[in-house]
């Protein structure tokens, strides 16, 4: 019996600069943490035989699965502002790409499976904790519906990987649209090497904006495209109150899907000013400075399309221009319309967005939840006598009153019941989510005791995020003083 998959790929057939061919390093005594089997049966695999030893040698990079082609992707980036001219996978290998039960090509990557070319002085191998984190944010991230890489399995290798003290060594198999990101445009352009940018964006349009072949300007609407995903994927984060915590060039996606989990975070409190990351000493990738560094991000990449835009320079830059301008009209629609979802507003009115911008100022005065506020806020909709579970999360129950009083004769123009209107904010405004200090939970029970129960029952919540699961409220519950998590780490 061998386990199947059927790989079909592509990235692998473009020129050999693209990326290192390089097999996973086998390890020692891999182990079964997880697999996401109604995932890996959308992908076509069989759940069964993944499990198997044989699978999970597979998924441990233990041994190579027919029809793989393993390779480390070149890209470059900039890292906090600063350009690195080869960064790549480092310490990820692409299997291959598999086309899954909707006819969507997949990535299949290995994560924390050995050395690449790629790895300068890391020891291209991942720690359980960083691993079980991706694992869960990334799936949880997906059932919010937000765009996401997601992920299929997560093993222990039997080995231990070094970092301050020594960590159970583990690896993820991630799914990705693609792992193409504006990185990867860098890295050639920044090589002189128009051959190669016009290789990768003829395969990225053919791969993520097939409808965008037989444009006029291939190239101007490839860079279009990719706007309308980030503005779209900027504002969803916003709207969960998510902070990626390294919205470095090489992590950020041309598929539109947020990729490489590190020092991510959900805010428990209301903070536009909130950071988490160890390593974002200067709050460049603050949660409310996610949209204006998306469009740093994207401007980056227009830069790398000048070239195939026109041969005349300032023309081209024109062009760029003209189109990035489009970013802050693209999200602040976005974010606006998902604002009034929040609020349960179904129509568009002058105002609007000073009552939502109003809540989220007396928010952030009262240091309030932000998924909690929400939340209760779709019952108040229902019911105003419960009001009062809001009224509580505020220091000054009467900004909450003056706001409600104002809300309700907004919602009062609309001809939606009660009902109707709080079902469609419980839709938007989620119960659960990933909280910081949820997950070092997990990860300590997983890693001091080798007790994963708290894991698979933190992943069986977040996979119904919008309903109400009253054996597991508790987990809607943001944490004590004593169990804020208020810095997140990359684990590399
Ligand atoms: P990240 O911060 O995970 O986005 O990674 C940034 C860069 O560092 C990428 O090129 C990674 O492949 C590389 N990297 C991170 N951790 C390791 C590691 N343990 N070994 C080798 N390379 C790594
Ligand atoms: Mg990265």
């Amino acid at each position: 019996m061998t386990v199947h998959f059927p790989f079909q790929n592509t990235y692998a057939a473009l020129p050999e600069g693209f990326f290192a061919r390089v097999a996973p390093t086998p390890v020692a005594a891999p182990r079964l943490v997880k697999l996401n089997r109604p995932l890996a049966a959308r992908l076509g695999l069989d759940p069964d035989m993944l499990e198997s030893p044989e699978g999970v040698e597979i998924l441990a990079g233990k041994r190579v699965p027919n029809g793989a082609d393993p390779i480390a992707m070149a890209y470059a980036g900039h890292q906090f502002g600063y350009f690195v001219p080869q960064l790549g996978d480092g310490r990820a290998i692409l299997l291959g790409e598999v086309v899954d039960l909707d006819g969507v090509r997949r990535d299949i990557q290995l994560k924390g499976s050995g050395p690449t070319p790629f790895s300068r002085q890391g020891d291209g191998r991942a720690a359980l904790g960083p691993v079980l984190r991706e694992y869960i944010v990334s799936e949880a991230m997906a059932a919010l519906g937000i765009p996401t890489t997601r992920s299929l399995a997560a093993t222990i290798t039997g080995e231990s990987v070094m970092r301050e003290t020594a960590l159970p060594g583990a690896v993820l198999t991630r799914v990705a649209s693609s792992h193409i990101r504006v990185g990867t445009f860098q890295y050639f352009a920044s090589r002189g090497d128009t051959e190669g940018i016009k290789r990768l964006a003829d395969h990225v349009i053919s791969r993520h904006y097939p409808h965008l072949a037989d444009a006029e300007h291939p190239y101007h609407t490839l860079l279009e495209g990719v706007i309308a995903r980030q503005a779209d994927l900027a504002a969803r984060w916003l709207l969960v109150g998510f902070i990626h915590g390294v919205m470095n060039t090489d992590n950020t996606s041309v598929s539109g899907e947020t990729i490489d989990y590190g020092p991510c975070a959900f805010l428990d409190h209301y903070d536009p000013a909130a950071v988490f990351s160890s390593i974002d000493e200067q709050g460049r990738y603050a949660y409310a400075n996610q949209p204006r560094i998306a469009l740093w991000n994207l401007t980056r990449l227009a830069e790398c399309l000048l070239s195939l835009f026109s041969d005349d320079k300032d023309q081209a830059v024109d062009q760029a221009q003209a189109i990035l301008g489009d970013f802050p009209g693209k999200f602040t629609d976005a974010y606006q319309s998902g604002l009034r979802q929040k609020l349960g507003l179904f129509s568009r009115r002058d105002g609007d967005e000073a009552l939502a911008q109003d809540f989220l100022d007396a928010m952030a005065k009262a240091k309030a939840d932000f998924t909690l506020t929400f939340r209760r806020l779709s019952d108040a909709a229902e019911d105003a006598s419960r009001d009062n579970n809001v009224r509580q999360l505020f220091a000054d129950p009467l900004t909450y009153d003056e706001w409600a009083a104002r809300w309700r004769q907004r919602m009062g123009d609309e001809a939606q019941t009660p009902a109707e209107r709080a079902s469609a904010m419980r839709a938007v405004n989620p119960a659960y989510i990933p909280r910081n200090h949820r997950i070092e939970a997990v990860i300590q029970a997983a890693v001091g005791r080798d007790d994963f129960a708290p894991f698979e029952e933190l992943l069986t919540v977040l996979s119904k995020p919008y309903e109400e699961q009253p054996p597991f409220a508790d987990y809607a519950a943001p944490p004590k003083p004593d169990q804020r998590v208020l810095r997140t780490f990359c684990g590399t």
